[in-house]
C-alpha cells in the first residue's frame, strides 16, 4: 500500500535540519548533491557523516591507503563546502568491508542524536547485486538507528538524548517515483562533483619532495569551514552544458512509516566529471 509522504521534497519549509549518512567520499555528490543544494540554498543545516573515507576507491596502486583516505577526505571537506555544508563526520571504517553490526549502529544512532535531522539521506539498502556492499550496509544500518534505536531512550542511553527523525529520503532505488527539479542548482552541483577529482590531480602535479597532504583532519569539519563564507579557490575549468537536470523520488513504506526512495539526481551533462561513485 502506498503511504503518505510527510514531506514534499528538498523545498518543504518544515525542514530544518538533515543528515546525509552514507559510505563514500562522493557518494552524496553522486546522488544526492542537488537535493542538498536546494536545502542548504533556504537554510537548511545539512550535516554529513561517511562511514569510511573511501581508502580503498583509486586504482592508483602507488599510493597507500593512509594517503588515499587522507586526498578523498580533503576531497570531500572540499565539495561540502561548496554545497554549504559545514560539518562532515568521518568514521573511517575500512573502506569495502561495512557490515551490519552494533558498531556502527551506535555510531550512527550517536550522529541521529547529534544532529537532531528532520530528514534522514541514505542509500536504499532494497536493491539488487549490481551495488556496492558498503551502500546496502550503510542504508541498512542507518535506517536501523534512525528507527527504533536513535528514537528509544532505552537503546544507546550513552549515545546522546533520544530524537526521532521524521523521514528518511532513501536515494539510489530501483522504484522512483516522484522528480524534483534540480536545476536551479546545477552549476554548484558540479562544483561540487569536481570537487572530488580536482585535489587528486594537484596531488599528482605535485613536485617530489614537495610536503604531502597535512595530517589528517579532525574527526569532524565543523570549526574548518566556519571560519569563512567564501568559496575555495578551486582551479577553474570548463563546465559542462547540462541537458536536463532532476531527481527522482520513490515512495513505499515499511510499516506506518513514510520512506521516499530517491534515485540519484539524474544529471545529465555532458562530458560530466568524475566516475562511477565507489
Ligand atoms: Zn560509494
Amino acid at each position: 500500500m502506498a503511504a503518505r509522504k510527510l514531506f514534499t521534497g528538498p523545498d518543504d519549509r518544515r525542514i530544518k535540519r538533515a543528515l546525509c549518512v552514507v559510505a563514500h567520499p562522493d557518494d552524496i555528490e553522486f546522488y544526492c548533491g542537488g537535493t542538498v543544494l536546494k536545502m542548504t540554498a533556504r537554510g537548511v543545516i545539512v550535516d554529513f557523516v561517511l562511514a569510511t573515507s573511501g581508502d580503498k576507491g583509486m586504482r592508483d596502486v602507488s599510493k597507500s591507503r593512509a594517503k588515499v583516505a587522507r586526498l578523498r577526505e580533503r576531497e570531500q571537506e572540499a565539495a561540502a563546502y561548496v554545497m554549504g555544508v559545514k560539518r562532515v563526520a568521518f568514521l573511517r571504517h575500512p573502506d569495502a568491508e561495512l557490515v551490519e553490526d552494533l558498531e556502527l549502529r551506535e555510531e550512527f544512532v550517536r550522529e541521529v542524536r547529534a544532529t537532531k535531522p528532520d530528514v534522514l539521506l541514505t542509500f536504499d539498502p532494497n536493491v539488487g547485486y549490481l551495488y556496492h556492499p558498503d551502500h546496502r550496509a550503510v542504508g541498512r544500518v542507518a535506517l536501523d538507528a534512525a528507527w527504533p534505536c536513535a528514537r528509544d531512550p532505552l537503546t544507546y542511553p550513552k549515545a546522546g538524548p533520544p530524537h526521532e527523525t521524521k523521514e528518511a529520503w532513501c536515494f539510489a532505488g530501483q522504484q522512483p517515483t516522484l522528480e524534483v527539479d534540480v536545476g536551479d542548482v546545477l552549476e554548484d552541483k558540479i562544483e561540487a562533483r569536481l570537487a572530488h577529482r580536482r585535489l587528486e590531480s594537484r596531488m599528482r602535479r605535485r613536485r617530489p619532495g614537495a610536503s604531502q597532504a597535512s595530517s589528517r583532519p579532525s574527526r569532524s569539519t565543523s570549526a574548518m569551514f566556519s571560519r569563512t563564507r567564501s568559496r575555495p579557490a578551486w582551479p577553474t575549468r570548463a563546465r559542462p552544458r547540462a541537458r536536463r537536470a532532476c531527481a527522482v523520488v520513490g515512495v513505499t513504506a515499511p510499516g506506518s512509516r513514510d520512506f521516499i526512495r530517491w534515485t540519484s539526481d539524474r544529471v545529465s551533462a555532458r562530458g560530466t566529471p568524475g566516475r562511477r561513485p565507489t
